[in-house]
């Protein structure tokens, strides 16, 4: 076990500063205009693919970092640089992620390349798990996955919605229900592999903020894949729903779930996107109020407006503080007694919405703008509040774990 420290080690300084570089060189100047396209940056996630950030070998070398910092900090500098178009950077890492943790070896080895493609044809990968009528509440699930065991097919048909690269994807991990008596527990994670017939984009939505990331919904009719593209495979499966249906049949449970331990691990890692677009903000804010000049000196001369400034900064470091600590326990296996991941993304995701705000008030006129960054920052940081569980959703987590009763 790593000890927790709050200091990066000579590699880890290095590897931030080369993402700082690439940030600040390749992604903050490509900003505005993907933003404006409401497009996927294909020349830009090609840029990283050809300096080694976009790759697996990458983001697994940041994942398992022992001291849990790799991925915070690595998050915290491409969203510093900007979150639409880091999005669509990491994008594809969340999915893999899924495979990772679920998979069975000859499925990483088979579908994850698959994902990144390489540097020459870069592709991506979609996470389709929320549907219309299943967001928060990802019980109420209805995309149904049925075995076909004289093909040994699965067929799934459903419709998700919000899915990040859903119907650009050269593979999509799709979560569908096996087992409808069985809830969450029922639930069980799929590769589509590229071209498969039946799946197909649906509606791609137009954002208020994270523009340069496609969002979209994915149909899925009477899609068949192969039973080796069921994450885990059967006999694992088999032994989980054999699992679930004994502790449902001796009347509910008051284990904790599995499912939402995975959550307090990999919420840290949104944390820390919301900590860079933080950071970013404030950081215009700090340079234009020393720089601006209102009544004869510059504006920070204010305590209005240097009290914000301090504020927004003590705000960044706390949220920082809670992103680390959670990152940390989670590489290091601890258990999230006070669901410290959850904690870490609801203070963070809050703050960025907040600081991103004071950065465009210190701005003034100049704030409102398209014409200075804070005002896409501000756009960019309602998101960490909505995916990967809203605030809501954090604070009844954190609350049911304090007081000791099932999440659900
Ligand atoms: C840009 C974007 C990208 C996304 N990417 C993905 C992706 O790649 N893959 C994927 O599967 N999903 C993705 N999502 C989906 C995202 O995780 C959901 O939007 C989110 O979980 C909320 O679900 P919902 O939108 O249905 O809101 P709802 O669940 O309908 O919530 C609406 C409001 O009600 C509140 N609420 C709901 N239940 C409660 C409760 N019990 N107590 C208090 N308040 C409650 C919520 O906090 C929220 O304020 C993405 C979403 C967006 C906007």
């Amino acid at each position: 076990m790593a000890e927790f420290t709050m200091e990066l080690n000579d590699e880890q300084k290095e590897v931030r500063d080369w993402l700082h570089g690439f940030a600040a060189d390749v992604i903050r100047p490509a900003a505005a205009e993907w933003d404006e396209r409401e497009e996927t940056p294909w020349p830009v996630i090609q840029e990283a693919a050809k300096v080694g950030i976009y790759s697996l070998d990458f983001y697994a070398q940041q994942y398992f970092d022992p001291t849990g910092l790799g991925i915070p900090m690595a998050m915290e500098e491409l969203f510093w640089g900007d979150a639409g178009i880091a999005l669509s950077i990491v994008g594809t890492g969340l999915a893999a992620v899924g495979v990772l943790a679920n998979g069975t070896e000859e499925q990483i080895g088979t579908w994850i390349p698959q994902m990144y493609g390489d540097a020459g044809d870069v592709k991506v990968a979609a996470f389709c798990s929320s549907e219309p009528d299943a967001g928060s509440d990802v019980a109420s699930m209805r995309t149904r996955a049925v075995y076909d065991e004289a093909k040994d097919e699965w067929v799934l048909n459903g419709t998700k919605t919000w899915a990040t690269n859903g119907g650009i994807a050269n593979v999509h991990v799709v979560v569908a229900v096996v087992d409808p008596e069985l809830g969450s527990k029922g639930h069980a994670s799929f590769i589509i592999p590229p071209g498969t017939e039946g799946l197909s984009q649906g509606q791609k939505f137009k954002k208020h903020g994270i523009r340069a990331s496609h969002t979209a919904e994915v149909v899925l009719d009477n899609v068949r894949v192969p039973g080796s593209c069921l994450l885990g495979g059967k006999e694992k499966l088999d032994e989980r729903l054999a699992r679930a249906r004994e502790k449902a049949r001796q009347g509910g449970e008051r284990v904790k779930n599995a499912a939402m331990a995975t959550f307090e691990a990999s919420r840290p890692a949104v944390g820390a996107m919301a900590v860079g677009t933080a950071r970013a903000a404030y950081e215009v804010a700090l340079d234009y109020a020393t720089t601006r000049e209102q009544f004869g000196r510059p504006i920070v001369d204010n305590q209005g407006v240097a009290f914000q400034l301090a504020d927004m900064r003590t705000s960044i470091d706390a949220a920082r503080l809670l992103v680390w600590r959670a990152s940390w326990m989670a590489v290091n296996g601890k258990p999230f007694t006070a669901a410290e991941g959850s904690m870490s993304k609801l203070f963070a995701s809050e703050t960025a919405k907040k600081v991103t705000g004071q950065a465009i008030q210190i701005l003034g006129g100049n704030g409102y703008t398209r014409e200075y960054p804070v005002e896409r920052m501000h756009r960019d940081a309602a998101i960490y509040t909505i995916f990967e569980g809203t605030s809501e959703i954090q604070r009844l987590v954190i609350a049911r774990t304090l007081a000791g009763v099932p999440i659900r």
